[in-house]
């Protein structure tokens, strides 16, 4: 089996939901995010990052100013804006885009390094200090803009600038050792194989995949001192070998641990490495890796990486609501690991994790004017310690306009502007269709359109045009859906259920209704998080909700939510928190949770004592 998912040039997002997101993406938050690299909104943190270019280009004196992966902001920013091209003309944009591509080049040095602080700061001491000085992380996120510029916006440059890029750091690594420190460029190198066809990017990821663990000490080993240094503002024991995977080989780990976005960028990885060379052992640590974290280390968000220290996961059942870190990057790095799990085995819960990441823990990370971020995104606020308990230092109740390290706010951009091609897959005849998300498709032989009510309603009907042979079309039921009625033409639809998904002969003309029931349903953790023993959230269809304070003047510590409270869904308001569905229950207001925090300071709940 060979699941490829459709390029996001193949598909075009019409759903209301979506569409107003990516336009939103492509109005304000990706050209926003240009001003911000280029230091021109007030008030705002500071980023330098287009000058640190200008400084290793030499066209600009000063000092390297930043974070030691300040380079990845521009890189994620490209990314978000080939994608933002894609959904649509922007001479003015793609002049610019250019205009930093070129700039970028004249960055890179003659033997295809690419790296501004060490090129501006340091560079008798590249690729010295692995373990914290991101150096192959940054050309991860510029080889992924690379890619992303040639196949969704046609420029040919970067992609040849990461080429030498990617031959500078082979021609030295494929030889000797070297694991990276924060992982990344091994998800990157995939992408570049897929679009090169060059086996050297694949083998490349693949060493890294496979050195990583072999030598549990070889970061202690490889890391010199650097006394008075701290690249990127903060220290990484070297021992700590948990904190970046680095402690057991990759086909060998078993749980999530250590730093969420780096344990989740590998998995992506092995995923798309396991896909691309059959290898079975890297396809089954995938497998259980997936389960553990689904089962035992995932919020009902889908957040993940519940400890501030480290941004971390923890054991099994820790998630706490309230001192939840839960980053925005480690939501957007689920919703690629399941992509590239859905490559490997159209399996519906690994549609089920897409859907609910991008409806909640990744979503609730932007303001709905796409000009603040969450970096983190707990379950449970209050502002009296928000902000300044300890231990709720990383908790805010406002999305803040921007962050020192920025790595959020583009990993979000990028992930909701090519959401169209996280949207549907082909294998030989079959076309499946992972998210209930209306859009028109370029899909195996035919066109596809689809008109969805989601995530407000439980119905969506697929239209088949222009396909001159019959084939299979899989469509994935959510978990959720409850009393699902599958009609063609109008009849009874002839399906085949296989791991979540709805198999049907279609042809030319065909039209496929699905409708299903979206009742709210409560929510529980496993008895075995004690935080939420006793405790309820309540959710419909994709969406989990929480309750404000606002919308409950009441207060909600001392609320309750009981067993037999009957749950009401309200009307569509349209002119509420950008158009919602809420829900009340036992004289309390529920909105979507990734609409919360967007009508100032606030109390926020996602769970509710039941008794
Ligand atoms: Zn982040």
């Amino acid at each position: 089996m060979s699941i490829r998912a459709l390029p996001m040039r193949k598909v075009r997002i019409t759903d209301a939901f979506w569409s107003s997101r990516q336009r939103l993406m492509t109005d304000v938050t990706i050209p926003y995010m240009e001003r911000i690299l280029r230091d021109e909104v007030p008030g705002a943190e500071k980023s330098h990052a287009i000058s640190n270019f200008r400084m290793a280009a030499g066209e600009e004196s000063g000092e390297f100013y930043g974070m030691v992966f300040q380079d990845s902001d521009v890189a994620k920013w490209l990314e978000a804006a080939a994608y933002s091209l894609a959904l649509g003309d922007d001479p003015a944009l793609s002049a610019r885009v250019d205009d930093v591509v070129a700039l970028i080049g004249r960055a890179q040095q003659a033997d295809g390094y690419l790296n501004t602080y060490f090129t501006v700061k340091e560079p008798e001491n590249r690729f010295k200090n692995l373990l914290e000085c991101h150096e192959l992380y940054c050309a991860g996120h510029m080889i992924e803009a690379g890619v992303a510029l040639y196949e969704a916006a046609g420029k040919r440059e970067l992609l040849d600038i990461c080429i030498r890029l990617a031959d500078h750091i082979a021609d030295r690594f494929m030889l000797e050792e070297g694991i990276p420190g924060h992982q990344e460029i091994e998800l990157a190198l995939m992408r570049l194989y897929r679009v090169t066809g060059c086996r050297r990017y694949l083998d490349m990821a693949m060493r890294f995949l496979d050195l990583r663990g072999q030598d549990p000490n070889w970061f202690a080993k490889h890391t010199p001192p650097h006394p008075g240094v701290h690249y990127g503002g903060y220290d990484i024991d070297p021992k700590d070998t948990v904190y970046n995977q680095s402690d057991v080989p990759v086909r060998e780990q078993t749980t999530a641990r250590g730093h969420a976005v780096r344990q989740v960028y590998m998995l992506a990885a092995m995923a798309d490495a396991a896909h691309a060379t059959g290898d079975e052992r890297l396809r089954h640590a995938c497998e259980r890796m997936f389960d553990a974290i689904t089962q035992r280390q995932m919020y009902v968000t889908g957040a993940i990486g519940s400890n501030a220290h480290h941004e971390s996961f923890t054991s099994d059942y820790d998630l706490p609501p309230d001192r939840c870190y839960g980053e925005t990057c480690a939501a957007v790095a689920m919703a690629f690991f399941a992509k590239n799990m859905l490559a490997l085995d159209a399996d519906g819960r690994y549609a089920d994790l897409l859907e609910l990441e991008i409806y909640n823990a990744a979503l609730a990370g932007m303001q709905m004017d796409g000009k603040r971020f969450f970096y983190v995104n707990p379950l449970e606020v209050d502002p009296a310690v928000a902000g300044k308990a300890p231990g709720y230092e990383h908790v805010l109740t406002e999305r803040p306009q921007w962050h020192s390290c920025a790595c959020c706010p583009p990993n979000l951009a990028r992930l909701i502007a090519s959401l169209g091609g996280y949207l549907w897959s082909e294998d030989g005849n079959t076309v499946y269709s992972h998210l209930l998300i209306g859009s028109k498709a370029a899909a195996g032989p035919a066109e596809i359109s689809v008109k969805s009510a989601y995530p407000w309603e439980g119905r969506a009907e697929y239209v088949i045009q222009r396909s001159s042979v019959p084939f299979e079309l899989a469509i994935h039921i959510p978990s959720h859906a409850e009393n699902a009625v599958l009609q063609k033409n109008g009849k009874h639809a002839q399906i085949r259920m296989e791991k979540g998904y709805a198999y049907l002969h279609v042809q030319d003309g065909d039209k496929i209704k699905i409708s299903f029931d979206m009742l709210p349903r409560r929510v529980y953790t496993d008895a075995r998080v004690a935080d939420t023993a006793g405790k309820t959230a309540l959710a419909r269809g994709p969406l989990l909700y929480c309750f404000e304070g606002i919308d409950n003047p009441g207060g909600l510590k001392a609320s309750k939510l009981p067993e037999d409270a009957e749950v009401h869904v309200l009307d569509y308001d349209e002119k509420l928190l950008g158009g919602i569905v809420p829900m009340e229950a036992a004289g309390l207001f529920a909105i979507p949770y990734y609409a919360w925090s967007n009508r100032g300071k606030n109390e926020m709940r996602v769970f509710m004592n039941e008794s």
